[in-house]
């Protein structure tokens, strides 16, 4: 059982607008994935088996089937981390760059957020976009989105 701030994230009906932002497919196929996801995120299913989830619903390769589910799951697990925060009393929050991310940029929101940390519930600015945590793919803005595997810290300061 999926604590309930995750729980209500994948429930969340971004999700299936996610899914169509990601995959090509009709409504009632983007449906019936995103229930499965989360049927199966409640069991704690690990990303390579949804993968095979997206792969048996939408015909994509493997290797595209796990990177859609990487990306769904990237995003559920940083909003999450991000609402974590705030309920933990943060009340600022870091950029950390992501050991694979090529988003050219986010290197940057690293170093300026080191120095300035930004409040925590206001956004990031990234690339002169706005972002509330990194993959925020709800923010519009999918270019600073996939393959992104950076995170974001909580942090407190005194005022
Ligand atoms: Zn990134």
């Amino acid at each position: 059982m999926l604590e309930p701030g995750l729980d209500k994230i994948w429930q969340e009906p971004f999700i299936l607008d996610l899914f169509g932002l990601l995959l090509r497919g009709d409504r009632t196929v983007l449906r019936a994935l995103h229930q499965e996801f989360i049927r199966s995120a409640r069991e704690g299913v690990p990303v390579n088996r949804l993968a095979g989830i997206v792969q048996r619903h939408s015909g994509l390769e493997i290797r595209q089937s796990l990177r859609t589910a990487e990306q769904v799951m990237g995003y559920v697990l940083s909003k999450h981390r991000w609402m974590r925060q705030m309920e933990g009393g943060a009340t600022h929050k870091k950029w950390v760059c992501g050991m694979t991310c090529p988003i050219l940029g986010h290197g940057q929101a690293q170093e300026d957020t080191a120095r300035e940390p930004v409040p925590v519930n206001g956004p990031f600015v990234v690339n002169g976009v706005k972002l509330m945590f990194p993959r925020d793919f709800e923010s519009g803005h999918m270019e600073e989105c996939i393959f992104c595997d950076c995170l974001a810290l909580g942090c407190r300061l005194d005022s």
